[in-house]
């Protein structure tokens, strides 16, 4: 078990971009990390390329796929038996190809990871982050998630913005909605964003969901933020951040004093000014 003085992470997606980039800052700040990847062997890799930096003695690696839940439930078990409680909790995977990609499947599978993949493990990782005295939860985001990416008007973009009745029900209504209208060919008309429309709208709910968690946890600090545009595998390559320069902001928000805002969505723009 660990010790009580020491803080404990948890990094979604890490074993490369902008995840991988967490795992080191929040280690070169002292915090023991575990480097979470769906793929044990790529996870390992990443934890040889820490070795060289000499942070080999603050990171572990567990294999996570979030869109599976015994993978999730393992995890937890993990930290439980090996720290007893979570402080920090940093969301990062996405699967590109699915989310930019214009078919009713991939659009599916796109949700079932950025979504429904983020909820599974923070719901697998909360009884943990509950022993905290200082929780955090950092949501990666995406700018392109803000309801101005909605036509205005449209019914999702207006229960989006009735923050004050948002529950987990309504963002799961507005995701089925969203698959039968993709499926069926009339996204277009009815108001979602164009493309890539999955991804969108899985971001949309992820900051939904931030605001949701939130205001039911009123004692931790949840939020979501967007970390630019970033040179990685996501992105082809072709942003204008370092992997580095992009973690800076959740990195920041991870490490919050008690008593900062929660249930926010923050630029990059925003957390650099801090
Ligand atoms: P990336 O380099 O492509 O990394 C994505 C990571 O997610 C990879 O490690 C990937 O693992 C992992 N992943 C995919 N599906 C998974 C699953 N089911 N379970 C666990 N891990 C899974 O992308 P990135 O740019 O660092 O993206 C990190 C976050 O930043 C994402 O949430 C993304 O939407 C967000 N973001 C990025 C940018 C940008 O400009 N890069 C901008 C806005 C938001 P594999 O190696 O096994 O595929």
């Amino acid at each position: 078990m660990g010790e009580a003085t020491e803080r404990y992470a948890v990094v979604t997606g890490a074993n490369k971009g902008i995840g991988l980039e967490i795992v080191r800052q929040l280690a070169s700040a002292g915090i023991k990390v575990v480097l979470t990847a769906r793929n044990e062997e790529r996870g390992l890799q990443a934890l040889q390329t820490l070795q060289a930096s000499g942070l080999s003695h603050l990171v572990l690696f567990h294999q996570l796929d979030v869109a599976d839940a015994t993978s999730a439930a393992s995890l937890a078990h993990f930290i439980k038996s090996k720290f007893g409680k979570l402080d920090i909790l940093a969301i990062s995977e996405d699967d590109g190809r699915k989310g930019i990609t214009q078919t009713y499947e991939l659009a599916k599978e796109c949700l079932q990871i950025n979504y429904y993949g983020a909820k599974i493990t923070i719901e697998s990782l909360m009884p943990l982050l509950q022993l905290s005295d200082s929780p955090r939860i950092v949501n990666v985001s995406s700018f392109m998630g803000q309801l101005e990416s909605f036509t205005k008007g449209s019914w999702a973009r207006g229960v989006f913005s009735d923050v004050d009745n948002l529950s987990e029900e309504k963002v799961d209504e507005i995701l089925k909605e969203f698959l039968r209208d993709f499926q069926e060919g009339s996204f277009e008309s009815k108001g979602w964003p164009r493309y890539p429309s999955a991804y969108i709208v899985s971001k949309a709910a992820m900051n939904a969901y931030t605001r949701i968690l939130a205001k039911k946890y009123p004692s931790f600090c949840i939020n979501s933020v967007c970390p630019g545009y970033v040179k990685t595998q996501l992105t082809a390559n072709t942003g204008f951040l370092t992997a580095e320069e992009g973690a800076a902001s959740p990195v920041r928000l991870a490490l919050l004093p008690n008593g900062s805002p929660s249930g926010l969505f923050y630029s990059q723009s925003d957390v650099a000014s801090f």
